[in-house]
């Protein structure tokens, strides 16, 4: 027997609709690409929204195409978001951060029609539009005053379009499943992939994010989305933003600590995301401006950090600094991507600083929606005690099943999609991510997990950032190697950070070395590139190796 409920489609345009008439004047703030700061509201952003539904209907962009954008966190992106899906066609979000011959692969493996893009990128799209032979249009998202030289075939001006078409019209209706958004993932082995989202699980993703035990994305929030428009849908909160009427305030290309710093203080932002990297620039700046800055003009109260693992020293500074507290969340392109969320239980109401941070550095639990286990070599599921690591893999009406214009599926016969990632759970069900599976360290049969040595390393007060690679050792397989950079003016020694470190990791796990470094390499979406610093430091002779360093004698 089936319910007597509505059956009515979950739609993106729904949630805009749902902004303009409930949140109209609730503000969006942009810091754009020329430095100015522009002030628009919900109400705004449908009107505009169906003006571009209308302009890329006279373009000839029909159900189905799709329309990619190069372009930093601005209305008129957020625009985008709402128009290009609402009418029925695919946003394709293209990580500008991308070597160009990644871009060039993405957006004609999509099969892009139209690409709109920010000014910032009119060099590098000029170039690149010879390979491009698809594309019909490139669409300069700016004033006609500001459009850029650049020998691109087919330029329009996004205002211009805008201006020239009609803000009436109706939102069409489809079915829920029909796609609205697409992202490739960074593809650190071979080609990016396209993850495909829907209607249906974008929708419900935003429930999610919305919800207390989630992000709690409210009405009250003033948010600022330093996650990219261009990663993973900034985590699903534009959508959620609209869902609830939150304000957003979109930096655009503007990430230093400074900006991130005044954009805070300015708009009075409670809440923020975004990967550990970019905290990074902000303590930085905090640190070397202390004495002139007014801490307590910042309302900051709650931040999501994802992306790359939330070093605990990160989740003390913040509680420290301005008593925010550090949403730990895991999760990939593939699940949409909110998959386990670290917010407390009951349970942990009692807890002293350090018992709460030691739980916050955990990756979360798993969300209703998203099923996770985690398993052996044997494909077996393996004991919750927080000990045991395999395969994490997950499950859910918002978890691929499989990759655009790929042949096979994305999951196993139990509907099973495989992170990469290993990880342990323990009996609440937090999850530990230790590692991706490509970056643990195999010492003589046993696993260690560079994501713990880093941790460790950043807490010592002048390491800025750490990364652990497994090197090869004659005895042993593979040791630990840890790289630093140090803070601005520091010089800390290999010494004082190996002792800062014994007794924070078990003895067996302590690096076999440490080298300074001035930078390390980080991906388009900002993670450390182990395979680059793998290669680098091939025949780095460990200090522990006899072998080795007979070698280099
Ligand atoms: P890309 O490879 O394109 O950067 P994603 O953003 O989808 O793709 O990256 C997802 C991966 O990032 C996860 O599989 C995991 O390895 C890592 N990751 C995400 N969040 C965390 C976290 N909180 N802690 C540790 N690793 C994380």
């Amino acid at each position: 027997m089936h319910g007597l409920m509505q059956q009515r489609p979950l739609l993106l345009s729904g949630l805009i609709d749902h902004a303009a008439a409930y949140h109209g004047d609730r503000e969006i703030v942009s810091h754009m690409v020329d430095g100015s700061i522009h002030r628009s509201d919900w109400r705004s952003v449908q009107q505009r929204a169906k003006r571009l539904a209308n302009a890329l209907a006279r373009l000839g962009v029909e159900p189905g195409d799709r329309v990619a954008t190069l372009a930093w966190n601005t209305h008129r992106h957020l625009e985008l978001y709402f128009g290009v899906s609402g009418m029925q066609a695919v946003l394709h979000t293209v990580n500008p951060r991308l070597f160009p011959e990644q871009i060039a692969y993405i957006v004609n493996h999509a099969e892009d029609g139209y690409v709109f893009f920010d000014i910032s990128f009119a060099a590098t799209l000029a170039e690149l539009a010879p390979q491009l032979g698809r594309v019909k249009g490139f669409v300069a998202m700016c004033e006609r005053a500001q459009m850029p030289d650049v020998p691109l075939p087919h330029l329009l001006c996004y205002e211009d379009l805008l201006a020239q078409a009609s803000a009436d019209c109706e939102w069409p209706v489809f079915d829920e499943n029909t796609a609205s958004s697409l992202c490739y993932t960074s593809g650190t082995t071979g080609n990016p992939k396209g993850v495909l989202y829907s209607h249906r699980s974008t929708v419900l993703h935003s429930f999610l994010a919305c919800a207390a035990d989630g992000l709690a994305v409210s009405a009250r929030d003033s948010v600022l989305l330093v996650v990219p428009l261009f990663h993973v849908n900034a985590w699903g909160v534009p959508y959620a933003g609209a869902m609830c009427g939150a304000k957003l305030v979109l930096p655009g290309p503007h990430l230093s600590g400074e900006n991130i710093y005044r954009l805070l203080r300015d708009e009075r932002c409670n809440f923020s995301l975004g990967v550990p990297t970019v905290w990074l620039g902000l303590f930085d700046y905090i640190e070397r401006h202390r004495d002139s800055l007014d801490l307590s003009q910042i309302v900051l109260k709650r931040l999501v950090v994802g992306g790359s693992a939330a070093p605990r020293a990160m989740i003390q500074k913040f509680e420290e600094l301005f008593g925010a507290y550090v949403i730990h969340a895991w999760g990939m392109s593939e699940t949409s991507p909110l998959a386990t969320i670290g917010t407390p239980l009951d349970k942990h109401r009692d807890f002293s600083l350090q018992q709460r941070y030691d739980m916050q550095a955990r990756q979360g639990r798993a969300i209703y929606g998203v099923e996770i286990e985690i398993f052996g070599e044997d494909g077996q599921p393996l004991p919750h005690d927080g000990k045991a690591f395999g395969d994490l893999k997950a499950r859910g009406p918002w978890v691929a099943s499989g990759y655009y214009r790929a042949d096979a599926d994305a999951v196993d016969d139990q509907g099973w999609f495989p992170t990469g990632d290993v990880a342990t759970l323990d009996a609440d069900g937090f999850v530990q991510i230790t590692d991706r599976s490509k970056d643990v360290i195999k010492s003589g049969g046993e696993w260690i997990s560079s994501i713990d040595l880093e941790n460790a390393a950043m807490g010592h007060p002048e390491v800025q950032e750490a990364a652990v690679i497994g090197v090869a050792h004659s005895r042993w397989q593979e040791r630990p190697l840890l790289l630093i950079v140090a803070k601005i003016g520091a010089r800390p020694t290999r010494e004082s950070i190996l002792n800062f470190m014994s007794g924070k990791v078990a003895k067996w796990w302590m690096p076999d070395d440490v080298v300074f470094v001035d930078t390390l390499p980080h991906t388009a979406t900002g993670k450390l590139q182990k395979l680059i610093l793998r290669e680098q430091f091939r025949a780095h002779p460990l200090p522990t190796d006899e072998v080795a360093i007979g070698r280099g004698a």
